[in-house]
């Protein structure tokens, strides 16, 4: 899930935006604006849209702790974290590497539901000082708030803690079968069975309610299970693919030709005479026969049309010292990481400064193809 709209940086995480949050929000705040109007109508249609629209604000920045809370235990542990994105069924912080053992999963699975449920007590302690009651309609602005985010806060750490992969609960779950059986493939394999059951039972009671006269509600309960079946499914087959990559070497894979280019010649020869003719997405840039660094269809597209004839290969490649290269003996777990990081389709490989080959993300592809049809 990449973010569309880059709000700020926490701790050094990106905090983001899916355009599929913009729904989501518009209908958190006309259904607390519906239902302050419905229990409080005194309040005036001022005060009711302004406490739904900050409510709504407060219950995304829950969101984001929760999030937040994932992220911190994955640093502690030496887990790179990206991003943290929010959409239309909640947040997702996007940890660049799979937990290392069944002790780290625990801990940074069940931190989400614990902080939600921390800021759900909190909320409701307060909600309750200035005198909420759960059975009471009629509050002041400020209780009303609180009440309603001290509840809501503790249904996601309950909602969280459902055992279905990949929810939190599923995480955890996955990590106490990974401890006990000593496991990884065997924890994920029975936590993803039990997360598309989870998801199945989700489906089939939302369509009953649905047909017995529940509407909206029955409808979005089936579709909150087809997400988890589909999301089941999706990091179930990444995590084989995962599995099957690390026994491999970058050496195994690389491509030890590569198509050559002169610094010197013009970017409008270059488009022309080379990337268009051959479907090649890269290009290795030499001067003197050596190696200088490497220019791919990504930079190409960054300049203005219209420069091409005035630049060189030279100006616009992205030079050796700045490509993140991977060594032969790197596995490719590593290779797709580092690619992931620097948002780039394929690496140098490099030993003592020498080029060695080129590994690329669709050579993986083919290759995993290829390896799963002679399998099958
Ligand atoms: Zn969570």
């Amino acid at each position: 899930m990449k973010a569309q709209i880059k709000l700020f940086k926490v701790l050094g995480i990106q905090i983001g935006l899916h355009y599929s949050w913009l729904l989501i929000a518009l209908l958190v705040v006309l259904s607390l604006a519906g239902q302050f109007a419905a229990t409080n109508p005194q309040w005036g249609s001022n005060i009711i849209w302004g406490l739904a629209i900050l409510t709504a604000i407060l219950f995304f920045a829950a969101i984001i702790v929760h999030e937040l809370s994932h992220a911190a235990v994955a640093k502690a542990r030496g887990l790179p974290v990206r991003s943290i994105t929010l959409f239309a069924l909640g947040g997702v912080a996007q940890i660049e590497k799979e937990a290392p053992d069944a002790r780290t999963e625990f801990w940074m699975g069940i931190a989400g539901p614990i902080t939600s449920l921390i800021i759900g007590a909190v909320c409701l302690f307060f909600a309750g000082a200035v005198g909420w009651t759960p059975t009471r309609d009629q509050h002041s602005p400020l209780a009303a708030m609180l009440g309603w985010l001290g509840v809501i806060n503790i249904a996601l750490s309950v909602f969280n803690m459902v055992p279905g992969f990949p929810l939190d609960g599923g995480r955890v779950l996955r990590a106490i079968i990974w401890w006990i059986t000593g496991s990884a493939s065997r924890a994920t394999r029975a936590a993803t069975t039990i997360g598309q059951l989870v998801a199945f039972a989700f489906i089939l009671f939302g369509l009953f309610r649905f047909f017995n006269g529940a509407g909206f509600a029955g409808l979005w309960l089936t579709f909150i299970g087809w997400f988890l079946l589909d999301a089941a499914r999706s990091s179930y087959a990444q995590f084989e693919i995962l599995q099957r990559l690390r026994d491999l070497r970058v050496a195994d894979v690389m491509s030890t030709d590569w198509p050559v280019v002169n610094g010197s010649m013009t970017l409008q020869t270059f488009v022309e005479n080379y990337l268009l003719r051959s479907g090649q997405r890269y290009f290795i840039v030499e001067e003197n026969s050596r190696v200088v660094g490497m220019l791919t269809l990504h930079e190409v597209k960054d300049v203005d049309r219209e420069r091409w004839p005035q630049l060189s290969v030279r100006d616009v490649m992205r030079p050796l010292t700045k490509l993140h290269a991977v060594g032969p003996s790197s596995s490719l777990t590593e290779a797709l990481e580092t690619m992931g990081r620097e948002d780039v389709n394929q690496l140098p490989v490099m030993s003592n400064g020498h080029l060695e080959g080129i590994v690329s993300r669709r050579h993986i592809l083919r290759l995993l193809q290829t390896r799963a049809e002679l399998q099958g």
